[in-house]
């Protein structure tokens, strides 16, 4: 019996995708993992075995996280897509980045159609989102793909953003890419009027998701006073904050709001965190 370990890049009713050492597999479950339908999802990294020349999964390695709507498993890295045009949406991607941190999905800060941008605009970004990394690509010329590249490195990844900013262009310059080397993709290639289900693909050396979901950018589900730990950049200010559960709101002695007022943290960062924050706090409201 051949025993071999792949990544779930597909499922069609009861027939999974899996590619596996290099290639393809059209794989069915044993019976048991039929039983829960979330026993096996897209990005599940599964072991196969051969019976009577049928493929098999037979069991399910354990899980990175999990994200919802739609339910995929193990993905590592968001590419968080932003461009000159439509204007960037930073609440969102604020509000991306705190979904990250809470799943545990390391974001990365893509800025598609960098041929458009005025001088000095991508480096305000990269000063603004220091504790991240931030890439400038564009997917029309094809430029910075080999950056995009050494971010996947093996992992999975999903693209993120608000509509139009060019993430099914840059699914397709990454696709077209492969294409050139292995020409693994060209079956996979989606077209626009195809019927969305999840689906991964093996990409830049890893595997990419043209979606992270809806979940990943709809409201931020945390309590209003957990919020402040999602904001990598203010943790090594909040140190110096006078009380230890400083909301870096209207509290005395707050470092935060101190780093804010001398420059050394973002002020567009610190004022689109109060507005997330105010918002919990209308949420939470209303629940009670
Ligand atoms: P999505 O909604 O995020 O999937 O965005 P699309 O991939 O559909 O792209 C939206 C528009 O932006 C299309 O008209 C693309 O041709 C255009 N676009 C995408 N990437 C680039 C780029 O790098 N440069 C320029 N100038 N336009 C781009
Ligand atoms: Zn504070």
């Amino acid at each position: 019996m051949k025993r071999a370990e792949g990544v779930v890049t597909k499922i069609v009713s009861n027939l999974y995708t899996v590619f596996a050492d290099g290639e393809y597999r059209e794989a069915v479950a044993r019976g048991r993992l039929k039983l829960n339908p979330r026993s096996v999802t897209v990005g599940d990294r599964v072991v196969l075995s051969e019976e009577n020349g049928t493929n098999v999964i037979d069991s399910v390695l354990p899980r990175k996280n999990e994200l919802q709507r739609p339910f995929v498993a193990n993905v590592d890295t968001a590419f968080i897509v932003i461009a000159k045009e439509p204007k960037p949406d930073l609440l969102l991607t604020d509000k991306i980045i705190v979904n990250c941190f809470k799943e545990g999905v390391t974001p990365v800060l893509v800025y598609n159609k960098c041929e458009l941008a005025e001088d000095g605009e991508i480096d305000a970004l990269k000063r603004a989102y220091s504790f991240i990394d931030v890439i400038a690509v564009s997917a029309k010329l094809k430029s910075g793909l080999k950056e995009l590249e050494s971010e996947v490195d093996g992992k999975t990844v999903c693209l993120a953003g608000q509509s139009a900013v060019g993430k099914t262009s840059l699914m397709n310059a990454v696709l077209d890419l492969d294409l050139k080397t292995d020409g693994l993709s060209a079956k996979i290639k989606r077209g626009k009027n195809t019927t969305r289900h999840v689906e991964i693909y093996p990409a830049l050396g890893g595997h990419v998701m043209d979606t992270c979901g809806f979940s990943m950018l709809t409201l931020v589900n945390i309590p209003s006073d957990e919020l402040k730990y999602y904001y990598e950049d203010f943790l090594k200010f909040a140190d110096d904050c006078k009380y230890t559960a400083c909301n870096h709101i209207s509290e005395p002695g707050c470092a935060v709001k101190e780093a804010v007022a001398a420059g050394k943290l973002d002020k567009g960062r610190y004022d689109r965190y109060l507005q997330i924050y105010n918002e919990l706090i209308e949420s939470e409201k209303h629940r009670y």
